[in-house]
């Protein structure tokens, strides 16, 4: 454990842009530079997004053979975007046009030396493939950070990840790596298993690290707790929980307040784009990070209005341009026109919460859609659902799988199976399976929904 003080002062600024060729002290100015921004009046913000956006389609336009081809079908010059409601008649980038030739999604004036090929993990279907300037890192850091202290953290405060692969949020788990996160304070427990011998080993490492801050995915928290449950061993009390990779639930929230003593946050990002989204000390929302990108919602058929699934324009990335990329996402952002400005002081667009995959939404024989939320609620009112995964079983089954604890009441399968199917209009056949297990996919992440 290295003095705070010295990591932030002297290791990070000085010491890491030797070590990994990561210019500390530029990216700590950048923090400060966001932080000062996100107290912009909020006008401010939309003015600023919209003249980096007009920048973007141009540069899209003139280098990206898929953008022209896209915007000439359209009959889209750059130019023509204007406004805000120019802007959203733009065609949007699918998840589709990521799956092509990687030179028809490159800008042809962005030097190989300046960029990086990348891939999505790929856990909920075939891999996106795109190109990511190698400036973009240092914005991810910087960015990192900036959450951080919007959650009350500090670079040099101990942090420990519980993760599922070598691929940590930041880079692979090399020794050398592991070096660099030491003299940050940082760990990383890794195991692509969630069996009980690295659960006891990570409640070692935490019990004696104790992280202020512990990052990990709900699913992987909530089998950590299962694990000290059932050993009747003490849960390492943590000040902060920053919950990434998964849908958090009200529930989970709840329990993994009490159970680590903690302050419980969400964060929203993914591959392609990186911290989309975060939550402040004040708990009301995510916000946005519009420095770095533009998040508008699209309605989705079957769901409620103000949802919608996440349209999301990257204003950094140059070599694969992300502009109204469907991100399948659904989220609810902060209702327009409202006033109500965050008690932290910061006036960021916010979005109210996200409610997890396009995919993982069930749609009904009739055409309905039911979102995440519809599951999270039956857990939400049943004492004892640890976790949940929905099975749709054509022509109109939905089972209903869960782990549980001893609070679980007796009648519990009949009360899941009659509030699942008030919740769905009747609309299904409800069947209810405790078990031990559920379906992860290979990253390590809950399966949510499982089509048959
Ligand atoms: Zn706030």
């Amino acid at each position: 454990m290295i003095n705070p003080w010295t990591v932030r002062h002297v290791v990070y600024p000085w010491v890491f842009p030797l070590l990994k060729r990561a210019p500390g002290r530029r990216i700590m100015r950048l923090v400060e530079r966001w932080e000062e921004q996100s107290r912009w009046p909020p006008e401010r913000h939309a003015e600023e997004s919209l003249r980096r956006i007009q920048g973007l389609v141009r540069h899209a336009f003139e280098n990206v053979p898929l953008y022209r081809e896209k915007y000439r079908a359209a009959g889209v010059e750059p130019g023509d975007i204007r406004t805000w409601e120019d802007f959203s008649r733009l065609p949007r980038l699918t998840r589709d046009d990521l799956h092509g030739d990687r030179e028809h999604i490159l800008a042809g004036n962005v030097a190989a030396r300046d960029r990086q090929f990348h891939h999505s993990s790929g856990s909920t279907g075939v891999p996106a493939t795109f190109w990511i300037d190698r400036e973009r890192a240092s914005l991810i850091f910087a960015n990192y950070h900036l959450n951080m202290r919007w959650i009350g953290s500090e670079v040099g405060e101990r942090q420990a990840w519980l993760w599922p692969d070598q691929r940590g949020p930041r880079g692979r788990g090399t020794r050398l790596r592991r070096f660099q996160m030491r003299l940050l304070n940082r760990i990383f427990l890794i195991s692509p298993t969630l069996d009980d011998e690295p659960m006891a080993y990570f409640h070692r490492r935490l019990t004696r690290f104790r992280p202020e801050l512990l990052v990990s995915f709900p699913t992987r928290m909530a089998y950590f707790l299962r694990f000290c449950r059932r050993h009747g061993l003490s849960v390492p009390q943590i000040p902060r929980l920053l919950s990434t990779g998964e849908t958090l639930h009200d529930h989970q929230r709840t329990d993994f307040a009490e159970a680590f003593g903690a302050e419980v946050y969400d964060r929203y990002g993914s591959i392609e784009l990186g911290d989309i989204a975060h939550e402040c000390t004040a708990h009301e929302g995510l916000h946005i990070n519009s420095h770095r990108v533009n998040v508008e919602t699209v309605p989705v058929e079957g769901l409620d209005g103000d949802q919608g699934m996440m349209v999301i324009t990257d204003l950094d990335n140059l070599a694969t341009p992300f502009i109204r990329y469907e991100c399948g996402d659904i989220g609810q952002l902060w209702p327009e026109g409202t006033r109500h400005a965050c008690p932290c002081g910061r006036t960021l667009p916010r979005l109210v919460r996200v409610l997890g995959r396009v995919r993982d939404a069930i749609e009904s024989p009739s055409g309905r859609v039911y979102s995440r939320v519809v599951y999270s609620r039956v857990a939400r009112e049943i004492p004892g659902i640890r976790l949940h995964q929905i099975i749709q079983r054509p022509p109109n089954t939905l089972v209903y799988r869960c782990q549980v604890d001893s609070e679980f009441p007796e009648d519990g399968r009949e009360l899941i199976a009659r509030v699942f199917a008030e919740k769905t209009d009747h609309e299904f056949q409800i069947e209810v399976e405790v078990v031990d297990h559920l379906e992860m996919t290979p990253s390590g992440k809950l399966k949510m929904l499982i089509r048959e």
